[in-house]
């Protein structure tokens, strides 16, 4: 499977990255974010909000689990980090309509197996953060 690896020095550059790749994604487009506390899953996900029209605060959904936001195509960001799994969470249904955006997307069971998964895994690096995304859909291009 192809994969993007970039190197971000600061939090302003990993936003630039985020906006960049939130151009290719869509409603039913799930955005896996994986990578340890701190490393910067939810600054990816404002970045992308940001890009998309959202001027007002993302706030990390860590306790209420899903966050929505209504822009066009609507943004619904997860932190699945307190559950074991996303069973109950009516993701099938924010599927249809939604981009979706995921903390700790290993609770996702079933989920990942979709063509639209674009996985982005966050690790610290000596100057900033490394970045990899990893998606089927890149083979196509
Ligand atoms: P997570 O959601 O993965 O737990 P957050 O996005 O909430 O992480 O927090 C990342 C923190 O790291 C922020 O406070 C951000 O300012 C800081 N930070 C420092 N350098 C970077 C960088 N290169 N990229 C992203 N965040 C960075
Ligand atoms: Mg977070």
């Amino acid at each position: 499977m192809a994969e993007i690896v970039v190197e971000v020095p600061d939090e302003v550059a990993l936003l630039s990255l985020a906006a960049e790749w939130s151009d290719h994604w869509g409603a039913g487009d799930v955005v896996a974010l994986s990578g340890d506390l701190g490393a910067g899953k939810t600054t990816f996900a404002r970045g992308v909000l940001r890009a998309r029209g959202w001027i007002e605060a993302v706030r990390s959904p860590t306790f209420s689990l899903v966050l929505t936001y209504p822009i066009q195509p609507p943004v619904a960001h997860l932190d699945l980090y307190r559950v074991r799994s996303a069973e109950g969470l009516g993701l099938e249904d924010l599927l249809e309509t939604h981009l979706i955006l995921v903390e700790w997307p290993d609770r996702l069971g079933g989920f990942l197996e979709v063509d639209s998964l674009w996985r982005i895994h966050i690790e610290f690096a000596p100057q900033g953060r490394r970045v990899t995304l990893n998606s089927p859909a890149l083979d196509e291009s």
